[in-house]
């Protein structure tokens, strides 16, 4: 039997380098006997994509896992913290609209639904705030977290803000110079495959040629080797996620000390939305909009409105966006993560965690041998699939509840015939039952639960029919942790530093490491 030992990795941007260190640090062991080796290609001439600078909190259990510090995180990617995005003028447009998905669960979450009890209070409090407090943290920029916290932990749950450029030059230098991964700077230029189909190997214009058991696809849009090679089509959803252009641009900040926003802010307009993504140094903007329903000159206008004169001789990028996903991510001896996959708009920074959890699938399931990878390919085709479905209907949910009837695009978006029959079933049964943690979300990593559904339903004024029966069952447990919530905010609330301010700190001083 043909053993898997030789991984190769095509491309060096987050994906790749995600990949690389993920599945080199599982199979250090084997890396250190000399039985196992990952290989890095990446062309000296393309660059990378550089961008995608929001991140989900699993980012911190990756670095933790291939023994990145978090200090040394901060100080080298211009990283800051995020506990969740804030989502003004999706649902009436007016300047008051806003609603935060954080990145905490509501209180007591396993033992407790709180949605029908916060439904029953209608007290005038937001659902995100009744709760948990990380919505109150946002209002005020704090960090989740103190000086005197262990690395990687935290008071409340959290993520990173980071700069792209420098993210996958981090992680290349931890890849190689702590976990055994070989570096080739090489243009791949021809792809050798066997009678089968599978790769045998790649030859390079600078390197010679490369030989591998399993290849790994992190090549961007290009999707050289699943794309081009193994022709696996490529399944669009734009019918459901219209946006297909960004305008992107980095913004200075007027001086050093500004306020730092402790979370992604994404504000709606009127054929997309823009984000804002607060690191140390600077802003990222980016209007992303849907050029069937705004031309480019009418976007860039309102970015540059959104900016404001910062936006005086600023780089702007205009990017294409193919929203969709291959037919299958497992072909043969080759698997695609990254923009290779494929691509959803940014708008739950959805792309870093769906190529972290395949790098970590591939590094758990990795094939002993040639004879069992179509079995683990199966697996994994049928688990990512169900992954890509159900963060395009969580895509949706932001856009169909809409209210907005002032343009086009947010009239198409409210249609029912471009939203996906699983969310509108599920938006059916959720008129009487608020979405819960057994609800159709039950796999082992979902990367949107239930919560995250509960906090843009409500957030966004849609109301579930609460039935007093249902209430009496958990109404004393409930109001237990309400009353919770509104303690831990206030609590937190007065011990946590500024974002900004802890960052600093981290960044000169160092977290205590693990
Ligand atoms: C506008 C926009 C905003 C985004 N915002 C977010 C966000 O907030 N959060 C998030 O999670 N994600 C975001 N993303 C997605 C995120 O940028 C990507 O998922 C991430 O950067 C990974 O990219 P990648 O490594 O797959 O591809 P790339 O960065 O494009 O890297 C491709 C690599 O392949 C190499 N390559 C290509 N062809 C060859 C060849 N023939 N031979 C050798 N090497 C080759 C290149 O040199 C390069 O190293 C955003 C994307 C876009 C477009």
């Amino acid at each position: 039997m043909q053993p898997v030992k030789d991984i190769v990795i095509v491309g060096g941007g987050t994906a790749g380098w995600l990949a690389a260190s993920t599945i080199a640090a599982r199979h250090q062991g084997r890396i250190k006997a000399g039985q196992f080796s990952v290989t890095l290609v990446e062309s000296p001439s393309v660059a990378i994509i550089g961008v995608g600078e929001g991140t989900w909190p699993t980012i911190r259990t990756t670095l933790k896992k291939i023994g990145v510090s978090e200090t040394d995180f901060f100080r080298h990617c211009d990283g800051a913290f995020k506990q969740g995005g804030k989502f003004s003028r999706w649902t009436t447009g007016a300047d008051d609209d806003f609603y935060y998905h954080p990145l905490v669960l509501p209180q007591g979450f396993h033992q407790v639904n709180l949605a029908p009890h916060w439904l029953a209070a209608n007290d005038g409090r937001s659902f995100c705030d009744a709760v948990c407090a990380q919505g109150v943290l946002c209002d005020e920029g704090l960090a989740p977290k103190t000086i005197t916290m262990a690395e990687y932990d935290g008071a409340a749950n959290y993520s990173y803000h980071l700069d792209a450029g420098k993210f996958a030059p981090f992680l290349q230098s931890h890849a190689t110079g702590k976990l055994g991964v070989r570096h080739v700077l090489a243009d791949v230029i021809k792809v050798n495959q066997l009678e089968n189909g599978d790769i045998s190997s790649l030859d390079t214009a600078q390197a010679g040629t490369i030989r591998g058991d399993l290849f790994v696809d992190c090549t961007g849009f290009a999707a050289l080797l699943i794309g081009k090679t193994l022709e696996v089509g490529f399944k669009p959803c734009s019918d459901v996620l219209f946006c297909d252009t960004a305008l992107a641009v980095q913004v200075p900040y007027d001086r050093p000390d500004a306020p730092m926003a402790s979370q992604t802010n994404a504000t709606a307009q009127k054929a997309g939305w823009i984000w804002d993504i607060a690191l140390p140094t600077r802003r990222g903007i980016g209007h992303v909009f849907s050029s069937r329903h705004m031309s480019d000159d009418e976007a860039h206008s309102i970015l540059a409105a959104y900016v404001g004169p910062a936006i005086k001789d600023r780089n702007v990028r205009k990017i294409p966006i193919r929203s969709g996903h291959r037919e299958i991510f497992w072909k043969k001896n080759v698997v695609a993560v990254g923009l290779a996959a494929g691509f959803l708009e940014p708008l739950e920074s959805s792309a870093i965690v769906l190529g972290e959890l395949s790098s970590k699938l591939i590094a758990e399931q990795m094939p002993a041998n040639r004879e069992i990878m179509d079995i683990v390919a199966a697996n994994f085709n049928e688990v990512t699939s169900y992954r890509w479905g159900r963060i395009i209907d969580f895509l949706k949910l932001h856009y169909c509840l809409t209210k907005r009837t002032d343009s086009q695009f947010w009239i198409d978006n409210a249609d029912p015939s471009t939203i996906p029959e699983r969310l509108q079933n599920l938006l059916k049964v959720w008129k009487y039952r608020s979405p819960w943690f057994f609800d159709e979300f039950d796999r082992l990593e979902e990367v949107f639960p239930a919560a995250s559904y509960q906090y843009v339903l409500y957030g966004m004024g849609f109301r579930t029919e609460v039935d007093p029966y249902e209430l009496a069952v958990d109404e004393k447990l409930a109001a237990q942790y309400m009353r919770q919530n509104i303690t831990s905010s206030f609590r937190m609330r007065s011990e946590l530093p500024k974002n900004r301010e802890l960052v600093d700190k981290i960044v000169t001083y160092g977290l205590q490491p693990i």
